[in-house]
C-alpha cells in the first residue's frame, strides 16, 4: 500500500474506521463463498435436501449486504482522504505563498487537486478492498481443498502464485506508463488553462491558432499515453485470465477422469470444482483494479510531493502569537532574498529600520527589488540571509496569520474574485457592514464607478476582473485595503500606476488619510505619492542607494524605467504578489 496515504490514513480517526468496515465487508464477502460452495455441492450430489436452497438463497443474500456496505463504507473512506488530503493542500498552498509557487503551474495545481485526486477512487473504493480479499480468500479456499482433496489442493497451490508473478511483471511497466499519462493529463491542464487566460493577449499578436495546434499535440500526447496503458492494462488481463483458465483446466480434467473412474465421490468432485476458481478470482480482480487505481497513486504521489517539499529554510515554529498589536518598529537586519533559479540576490545585505508610524516611500527602477521588500514584509518569501524583526522578535518565530491580520496590502497586481463588487471590498473584513463597505469605496474613489455598474455594490465582477478597467481594479483593491481600519501596517505595491491623473490625486490625499496612525511602506514612482512620504528609500538592484529622511529634492523624477514594463501584463497573475490570500 501507499506508506504516504497510509501515514494520512493512520492520522485520520473516521477514515481509519470507514476503512476498517470496508476491508471487513469484503473479507467476509469474500469468505462467504466457501460456504456457499459447500451448500451448493451438497444441494447438486444430492447430500442436503432441498431445503438447504434456502440457506444458499440467504448466503447470496447476505453476501449482496456485504457488498452494498462496502461500496457504501468505501465511498466514505475515498471522500476522506481527498478531502484529508485536499485541505492540507490547499494549507500547504497558504503556506508556500504565491511566491513560492510560482514555481508550480496553476492549472497543473488546480488539476492535481481537482481531477488528479478523483483519481483515488479507484485505488480507495477498488484496488485495497481487492487487496484485503486477496490476502485472505485464497488461502482459505486452500485450507478447505486441503481437506477435501489433496491431488486438486496441490494443483491449485502450485498454479496460484503465477497469478500475482505475472501480474508484478506487467506492473512493472505499467507504473512508468501511467505515470507518463498522469503527467501528460497535468501538461494538458497547466497549458490549457494559460492558454485560455492569455487569449485576447494571444489574439492580439496573431498567435491563436498557433496555440490551438500546441494545444491538439498536448491532447495527443495525452491520449496516446492513455492508450498505451489501456493496452498494457488489456494486456495484463488477458495474461491474467489465461494463466487462471489453464490453471483451472489442470485442475477440472483430472477431476472428471477420476469421477468417471469411480475413484472420486460427486459431492467432494463438486466442491472443487466450485471453489477452485474462487482461488484464482481475487488475484485476477486485484490485477485488475491495480490498473484502474494507477493514476489516482501518481496523482497521490504528486501532491505529498508538494506536501513534503522541504524547501523552507527553517521551517517555523508553530508561530508564537505575534506581537502586540500598535504600531510595529519594522527592522531588516542585513538581508538577503534570493528567487529559487536565479543567480543574482532579488535583494542584496539590506539593512533599514522602519520606526513606528513612519512613512516610507520605496523608490526605484522596475525589477530594483520594491514588490520583493513588501513580499518578505508580508512573509511570502523567507531571507535567505540576515533577519526581519517585528518589534524585536523575528518574523519566522511570529503567527504569519496574526501579523497579516495587522497589515493592510494593496499589491502591483490585484486579484479579483468572481462574486460581488461589495464582498471583493470587505474581503479582508468578512464582518464589515454596506455602510463600510461603502465609506471604503469612497475613500478610495471607487465610489462614483460602482455606482453606475448595472447592480451597484451587487454586481458581479468578471473573472479575474475581466468587467473592469485596470484603474477601477486597482481602486477596488484599495477599497479593500481601506475596508480593513483595525491594520496598523499599510503595504502598498504602485497604488497609483494605473490611474489617470484626477484618480491619482484623489487615491494619493486618501492614502495620506490612511497612513495616518500607521506605519506605512509605499512603492510609488510618480511624484505626488513620493511627496506624501516622510522618508524615502532608493534601492537599486537589490540594494539600498539612497535614504533620505524628508524627502524633498533628493529623488531624481522618474525616468522611463520606473514605468514598469510588467504593469499592464495582467495576464499571469500567480507567479508575483497579486495573490489575496481568504
Ligand atoms: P520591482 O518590484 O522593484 O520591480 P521585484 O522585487 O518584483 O522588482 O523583482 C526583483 C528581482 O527579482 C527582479 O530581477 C525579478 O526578475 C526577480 N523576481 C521577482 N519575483 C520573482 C520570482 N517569483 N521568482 C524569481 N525571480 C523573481
Ligand atoms: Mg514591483
Amino acid at each position: 500500500m501507499h506508506k504516504d496515504l497510509l501515514r494520512l490514513i493512520r492520522g485520520e480517526q473516521p477514515v481509519l474506521r470507514h476503512l476498517a468496515v470496508t476491508f471487513a465487508a469484503a473479507m467476509a464477502a469474500g469468505l462467504l463463498v466457501l460456504v456457499q460452495a459447500e451448500l451448493l455441492a451438497g444441494v447438486l450430489s444430492g447430500r442436503f435436501t432441498a431445503v438447504a436452497l434456502a440457506a444458499v438463497a440467504g448466503v447470496v443474500a447476505l453476501r449482496a449486504l456485504l457488498a452494498w456496505t462496502q461500496g457504501v463504507f468505501a465511498g466514505r473512506t475515498a471522500t476522506g482522504v481527498k478531502s484529508a488530503l485536499r485541505h492540507r493542500l490547499l494549507a500547504r498552498f497558504r503556506e508556500l505563498g504565491p511566491v513560492r509557487l510560482a514555481g508550480h503551474r496553476s492549472g497543473e495545481l488546480v488539476t492535481l487537486t481537482g481531477r488528479g485526486l478523483d483519481g483515488l477512487d479507484d485505488y480507495l473504493t477498488g484496488y485495497l478492498p481487492s487487496i484485503a480479499v486477496a490476502a485472505v480468500v485464497p488461502l482459505a479456499v486452500l485450507v478447505r481443498l486441503f481437506a477435501a482433496d489433496l491431488a486438486s489442493a496441490v494443483i491449485v497451490l502450485v498454479t496460484l502464485p503465477l497469478i500475482p508473478i505475472f501480474g508484478a511483471l506487467v506492473g512493472m511497466t505499467t507504473k512508468a506508463v501511467t505515470e507518463r499519462q498522469y503527467r501528460a493529463l497535468t501538461r494538458l491542464g497547466g497549458h490549457f488553462l494559460d492558454v485560455v487566460r492569455g487569449l485576447p493577449t494571444l489574439r492580439a499578436f496573431g498567435r491563436a491558432r498557433y496555440q490551438a495546434t500546441v494545444i491538439r499535440e498536448v491532447a495527443g500526447a495525452h491520449r496516446s499515453a492513455t492508450m498505451r496503458t489501456l493496452r498494457v492494462a488489456f494486456l495484463s488481463s488477458l495474461v491474467l485470465e489465461l494463466c487462471a483458465s489453464l490453471s483451472l483446466a489442470l485442475v477440472a480434467v483430472p477431476i472428471g477422469l477420476r469421477l468417471l473412474g469411480g475413484t472420486l465421490d460427486l459431492s467432494t468432485a463438486l466442491l472443487v470444482l466450485l471453489l477452485a476458481p474462487e482461488a484464482y478470482l481475487p488475484l485476477r480482480a486485484m490485477g485488475t483494479r491495480f490498473h484502474a487505481s494507477m493514476e489516482g497513486v501518481a496523482a497521490a504521489d504528486a501532491a505529498f510531493s508538494v506536501l513534503d517539499r522541504s524547501d523552507d529554510p527553517a521551517a517555523p515554529a508553530p508561530g508564537r502569537a505575534a506581537a502586540v498589536s500598535g504600531r510595529p518598529r519594522i527592522e531588516l537586519e542585513n538581508v538577503t532574498v534570493r528567487y529559487p533559479g536565479r543567480a543574482d540576490p532579488a535583494l542584496d545585505g539590506v539593512t533599514l529600520t522602519i520606526e513606528p508610524g513612519e512613512r516610507v516611500a520605496l523608490v526605484g527602477e522596475s525589477g530594483s527589488g520594491k514588490s520583493t521588500l513588501l513580499n518578505l514584509l508580508l512573509g511570502f518569501v523567507p531571507p535567505s540571509e540576515g533577519r526581519v524583526l517585528v518589534d524585536g522578535a523575528d518574523l519566522r518565530t511570529l503567527d504569519l496569520e496574526t501579523w497579516r491580520a495587522r497589515l493592510a496590502f494593496v499589491p502591483q497586481r490585484a486579484h479579483l474574485f468572481t462574486t460581488s463588487v461589495a464582498d471583493n471590498i470587505r474581503l479582508g473584513a468578512p464582518a464589515a457592514s454596506m455602510d463600510e463597505v461603502r465609506r471604503a469605496a469612497r475613500a478610495a474613489y471607487a465610489d462614483e464607478f460602482v455606482g453606475e455598474l448595472p447592480d451597484g455594490y451587487e454586481t458581479r465582477v468578471g473573472e479575474r476582473g475581466a468587467n473592469l478597467s485596470a484603474g477601477q481594479r486597482q481602486r477596488i483593491a484599495l477599497a479593500r485595503a481601506f475596508c480593513r481600519p483595525s491594520t496598523s501596517v499599510l503595504l502598498l505595491d504602485e497604488p497609483t500606476a494605473r490611474l489617470d491623473g484626477r484618480s491619482e490625486a484623489a487615491v494619493v490625499a486618501a492614502t495620506a488619510e490612511l497612513s495616518k496612525d500607521r506605519t506605512a511602506v509605499i512603492v510609488a514612482h510618480r511624484p505626488a505619492m513620493i511627496e506624501l512620504a516622510d522618508r524615502v528609500i532608493r534601492v537599486h538592484e537589490g540594494r539600498v542607494v539612497a535614504d533620505t529622511t524628508r524627502a524633498e529634492p533628493a529623488l531624481a523624477p522618474p525616468g522611463p524605467g520606473a514605468a514598469s514594463p510588467q504593469q499592464e501584463n495582467a495576464g499571469d497573475e500567480i507567479p508575483t504578489s497579486g495573490r489575496v490570500e481568504r
